[in-house]
């Protein structure tokens, strides 16, 4: 197979480990003679899978007892609609930090009062507000902790006065997170934890069922909660390959060594792209992300543009095109992408500007 070095943003690169026993359990899962895509839901060695799966998640966060685990369809953009459903009573406050945290405020203002807090949609997004008040009057406050597309990442957990609900899509599994600080914490699996097709929520019980409103069956989380995530079929593969992918971050250390290593990785190509005149980074240096690397090239460069692009390429970087939304160049350096990819593409990086400067 070809060499690539793969940073593309969602679905993207994954464990080569739980990889190759995906492969692996669609020829014979467990022992049983029958593909994992062909095994009922219903049987004692499926269960075991979905216990295996929430363990994990549960040790790997030190998720605390009155928190439920789901692992759903529909994808995180399914997941703004199942925050305001289920968490909408009267008003809710979001803090507007891409196209990712509008679209969730979209779902929310379809079902009632919701609005933007803070916004850096002024300058494209490339910082996170600060300075701003979280509301005491609303039901939940909103937030995206790593913005895909810009390269943002709000790096703490924060107090919140009221209930706080995080996607964290692109940045779960990446560092410790204390999760009694959140009310929700939803995301698709496809940036850190494996591939598309499965959602999870980790959800505080006791803060379900207050709103008023009629929810739909399946948009009800109770249901999910009730039905340990199989009320209906649940996505078979997907978690099957969150399994693995979970299994080989603790085998690594888990999410404190993931952590160290995430910001090795990204100190490397941020201090490339800052020494190296031809680039520079678009993101508040404050508000770097850790997952997502965005840079352009720098003034008087920019014409260099696509050769970049084609230079890399035929050195095996792929994926490093910007979002069409600002252009440019983005890394997408997820859990498992290994440093040997980021210090390749500071490599090509550099053989560009000796071709240049
Ligand atoms: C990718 C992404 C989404 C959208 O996820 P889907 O599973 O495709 O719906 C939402 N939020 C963030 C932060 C993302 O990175």
């Amino acid at each position: 197979m070809k060499k690539v070095h793969n940073f593309t943003a969602g679905p993207c690169v994954l464990p080569q480990v739980a990889i190759d026993n995906a492969i692996e359990a669609l020829k014979d899962f467990k022992g049983t003679g029958i593909p994992v895509i062909s095994i009922s839901h219903r049987t004692k060695e499926w269960d075991a899978v979905m216990d295996e799966c929430r363990a994990l998640w549960r040790e790997l966060l030190n998720i605390p007892e009155d928190y439920e685990i789901l692992f759903l369809g529909g994808g995180a953009s399914m997941g703004f609609l199942y925050v305001a459903m289920n968490f909408l009573e009267n008003k809710a406050a979001y803090l507007e930090t891409g196209v990712w945290a509008k679209k969730a405020l979209k779902e929310a203002k379809a079902l009632g009062n919701a609005y933007a807090v803070a916004s850096s949609a002024d300058t494209v997004f490339n910082y996170i507000p600060k300075g701003y008040e979280i509301p005491t009057d609303v039901d939940y406050f909103h937030i995206t902790t790593n913005n895909t597309i810009y390269g943002t990442e709000i790096h703490e957990d924060m107090d919140s006065p009221v209930p706080l609900i995080a996607d964290m899509s692109s940045d779960i599994m990446s560092r410790p997170v204390d999760v009694t600080k959140y009310a929700m914490i939803y995301g698709g699996a496809q940036k850190n934890v494996g591939p598309a097709g499965v959602t999870f929520f980790i959800v505080k019980k006791d803060l379900l069922g207050k709103v008023s409103r009629y929810i739909p069956t399946m948009l009800d989380l109770r249901t999910h909660v009730d039905g340990l995530s199989m009320y209906n079929t649940p996505p078979v593969f997907p978690i099957f390959v969150m399994n693995e992918t979970l299994k080989w971050l603790k085998g690594l250390g888990g999410v404190e060594v993931m952590y160290k290593m995430n910001k090795e990785k990204a100190e490397i190509l941020y201090a490339e792209i800052d020494r190296n005149p031809l680039f520079k980074g678009t993101a508040a240096k404050e508000d770097r992300s850790l997952m997502n690397v965005c840079f352009v090239m720098a003034e008087g460069y920019e014409n260099l543009q696509d050769e970049f692009f084609a230079f890399a390429k035929e050195r095996g970087m792929t994926g490093i095109k910007g979002h069409r939304s600002v252009g440019g160049f983005r890394a997408s350096i997820y859990n498992a992408c290994p440093k040997e990819s980021v210090e390749a593409l500071v490599a090509c990086m550099q053989e560009f500007e000796q071709l240049h400067k």
